[in-house]
């Protein structure tokens, strides 16, 4: 499904969304659950692309729901995977994921093994805030950590558009903050959303939940605005 010219979501991934970036790179962020791949894979030859085109995988977090098809993406794709450097250990598997907070969730973490399963992928590139890379018309990498210490958002301002991964959360078509269980630091990952909101772009494409095109940032801010 186009959001605007060259951006994508791929349909029916299952977990986070799945955005594919169709620019001179094509890219990928962010992967789903695992089981994924064909569907990904599927949606880029849909688009008239081969998946040996695709050269660029950017995680936004090391969360199940965005990293799950990701080792089954690169071996299909031969991709470079790129992600914030707090996240590699648990995106390549040298660090279990934290379980989440609240006793339903902890429990539930525990006992299905399918909230936490997936194949580890190596990190070929580690990214850093303020970071530039070659996608469409120029990405910014933002560092935005409290949901994950390494959540990133990639901003390109000549498209206007951010992404984000789950820092900022849109459920049922409404912004909020990310879910509580699964934030290590929610304070901060307000903070991260403040930072955010003094970035300009108009289409926002979320994690979880629809985009929202054209007044996001005024969305965003208007939202932070009535936590006073
Ligand atoms: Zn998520
Ligand atoms: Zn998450």
């Amino acid at each position: 499904m186009e959001i605007i010219p060259q951006v994508h979501r791929i349909p029916n991934v299952t977990g986070a969304n799945s955005y594919l970036l169709l620019g001179h790179t094509l890219a990928l962020v962010d992967t789903g659950m695992p089981g994924n791949a064909g569907r990904i894979l599927q949606a880029i030859r849909n688009l008239g692309r081969q998946p040996d085109d695709l050269t660029l995988i950017v995680i936004t977090h090391y969360h199940v729901d965005h990293i799950g098809s990701l080792q089954a993406m690169t071996a299909a794709t031969g991709a470079q995977v790129l992600a914030h450097r707090d996240e590699i250990p648990i995106i390549a598997g040298q660090r279990p994921q934290p379980v989440p907070r609240g006793a339903l969730f902890g429990l539930l973490f525990r006992l299905v093994p399918a909230m936490s399963r997936f194949d580890p992928a190596p990190v070929d590139v580690p990214l850093e805030d303020g970071q530039r890379l070659d996608l469409l018309g120029g990405a910014v990498v933002v560092h935005a950590p409290g949901h994950t210490p390494g959540s990133i958002a990639l901003h390109f301002p000549g498209e206007r558009l951010l992404i984000t991964g789950d820092v900022i959360n849109r459920r049922a078509n409404r912004l909020g903050p990310p879910p509580r269980p699964f934030t290590l630091d929610m304070a901060q990952a307000l903070e991260s959303m403040r930072r955010l909101a003094a970035l300009d772009f108009g289409v926002l494409c979320t994690g979880h939940g629809d985009p929202i095109v054209g007044g996001a940032d005024e969305q965003l801010r208007a939202w932070l605005q009535q936590l006073h």
